[in-house]
Order: C-alpha cells, then sequence, then structure tokens
C-alpha cells in the first residue's frame, strides 16, 4: 500500500503559536490582545514593543512553551500510523528556534519520528504529497498539494483547500 507523504506546519498548525504571542503581548505590555485576536499581534505594538518581540523570538525559548492546538496531537499519533507523516517547520528566520522546537516535538509528540521533522527555509524543497501550512506562500512552488489551516491572517485565501482545525484534517485523511 502506498503511504500517502504528508508534511504539516508548525506554528499555528500543531502549535498554538498566536495564542502564546497575545499572551506575552498582554502580560510584557498590558495589550489587549485577546480583545483584537483576528489582527496581526505586530499592528498591536509599538515599533520598540515590535523590536522586543522580534528579540524574544529570536532567542527562541519561547517555541519550547507552546500549548498545542486541541486534537492535535491525538489525530498526528493516528496519521502516523497510515502515512509517511513530516513536520515541515520554517526555521531560518529565527534559527536559534530549531533546538526548542525539537524539544517541544519530543515532549509533545514522543510517537514522532524525529527522522520526520524537517528544518528548513522555503518548504517547496519537500517532496510531499500534501503540506497542511497556514502560510498560503508556501504552496506556491510546491509540487504537492497545499491545504490551508485556517487563521485570520489567511481569511481572504481562495486558492487552495482549506481545513478550519483537527477535526477537519482527520476527516480529510
Ligand atoms: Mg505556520
Amino acid at each position: 500500500m502506498d503511504r500517502t507523504r504528508i508534511g504539516f506546519d508548525m506554528d499555528d498548525v500543531i502549535c498554538d503559536t498566536y495564542g502564546s504571542l497575545r499572551l506575552w503581548a498582554e502580560t510584557s505590555y498590558d495589550i489587549p490582545a485577546h480583545e483584537k485576536r483576528d489582527m496581526p499581534i505586530q499592528s498591536l505594538l509599538t515599533d520598540s514593543q515590535n523590536q522586543k518581540m522580534v528579540e524574544m523570538l529570536n532567542e527562541g525559548s519561547f517555541f519550547a512553551t507552546l500549548d498545542a492546538l486541541p486534537k492535535a496531537i491525538d489525530v498526528l499519533e493516528t496519521l502516523v500510523k497510515k502515512h509517511d507523516v513530516f513536520i515541515v517547520t520554517a526555521a531560518m528566520e529565527h534559527p536559534a528556534c530549531m533546538s526548542h522546537k525539537f524539544k517541544w516535538i519530543s515532549e509533545h509528540l514522543p510517537f514522532f519520528n524525529p527522522l520526520n521533522i524537517v528544518f528548513c527555509g522555503e518548504k517547496y524543497v519537500t517532496d510531499v504529497d500534501y503540506l497542511i501550512d497556514d502560510t498560503p506562500r508556501h504552496f506556491e512552488r510546491l509540487r504537492g498539494q497545499g491545504i490551508v489551516f485556517s487563521a485570520p491572517k489567511n481569511r481572504d485565501e481562495k486558492r487552495y483547500k482549506r481545513v478550519d482545525n483537527w477535526d477537519d484534517v482527520a476527516a480529510f485523511f
């Protein structure tokens, strides 16, 4: 039986990265980011606060502290038994994130084969049948099919199939 190759983005697909960024903005600067959850976090911050956020992301340990999105772990555990599942995560904007992302996967997804983790820059280098990602830019040169994981920032994207949550992922595969 042919196993389908499926790539999953990490930030805002497996992990609630944006939720943690909102929390960081609230605790650091008293910004009511949860009330403005549909707005890009950058638009809620001043220039110097944005600079602090970039420094925080560059330091990297933030990426070890994220929560998983609902049902992500359970669905991944089921999918790895039936398909060739890869985590395809952009690592080059904040290279220090890599060890922390690796730690996160080891702790939250102990069943996941570490050899199936792909830290990359451009994701079209991967030879997957499907890539599930909240950033549709990654699909433009991909040979496989891109599937948008819904997030406020991709609300107007109409070019690709879409899933809203991990129940939708489970139903599709
Ligand atoms: Mg993402």
